[in-house]
């Protein structure tokens, strides 16, 4: 089979991570999370005091950030500047800042740029939000992993259950917001491309959504 570029949209809690990096796996490609940019630049602004309101800071911001992915013993990693930030990015804060900077047409700009790039060679997974409508209007395949907001809800909370004291109503507060802001903003909003396939994850396991892509994937590459 050819080399494929494949793209995975969806809302918070889909499962799109846990399925993309699965699919990329089962098929030798590389994964890319395009979230972790976001995360990335809104760690960085912080960092820096710029408000993600502020687009002068935020284009400064851009200008000097190098961010990127880099793999190695302890798996891939979010690099900013020679400073490691992966395991800095998933905090609540840095969750609803990430959100309110993709708004901003100077980050959407300098990210769709970079994620082009990172395409140019075949045989990867793109997950995100605007992956298939604005990034990869060609994509090979594409995909819109979409569930219930209860589902998308509980899912969070039993992933988050180890490493954080978040309640459920935090949690459900988090994840509709955020719905709110990614589908209503008028950059790029969180919708599915025209021709992508839409796969709702409510009542199905993480394998059986991949079968269900890779069959998918199968089928589309035979033609
Ligand atoms: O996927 P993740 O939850 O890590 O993404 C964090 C935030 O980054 C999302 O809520 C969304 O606002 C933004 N994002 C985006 N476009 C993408 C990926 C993420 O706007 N392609």
């Amino acid at each position: 089979m050819q080399f494929l570029l494949i793209t995975i949209d969806g809302p918070a809690g889909a499962g799109k991570t846990t399925v993309s990096r699965k699919l990329a796996q089962s098929l030798g490609y590389r994964y890319i999370d395009t979230g972790a940019l976001y995360r990335g630049v809104a760690f960085e602004a912080k960092l820096r005091g710029i408000r993600h309101d502020d687009d002068e800071g935020l284009e400064h911001l851009c200008r000097v950030l190098d961010i990127k992915f880099v793999s190695g013993k302890k798996g891939t990693r979010l690099i900013t500047n020679d400073s490691d930030i992966t395991d800095q990015i998933r905090t609540p804060e840095i969750t609803m800042l990430a959100s309110a900077v993709s708004a901003r047409s100077v980050v959407r700009k300098y990210l769709l740029g970079l994620q082009k790039d990172m395409g140019k060679e075949k045989g990867v997974v793109f997950e995100g939000r605007d992956m298939g409508t604005v990034v990869f209007p060609d994509a090979d395949v594409k995909f819109y992993l979409d569930a219930s907001c209860k589902t998308r809800i509980l899912r969070r909370y039993k992933e988050l259950l180890p490493k954080s004291s978040a309640t459920l109503e935090e949690i459900e507060r988090d994840i509709k917001n955020r719905d709110e802001n990614d589908s209503a903003r008028t950059l790029a909003p969180l919708k599915p491309a025209k021709d992508a396939i839409i796969i709702d994850s409510t009542v199905l396991s993480v394998k059986e959504v991949v079968e269900l892509m890779l069959t998918h994937i199968q089928k589309i590459a035979g033609r």
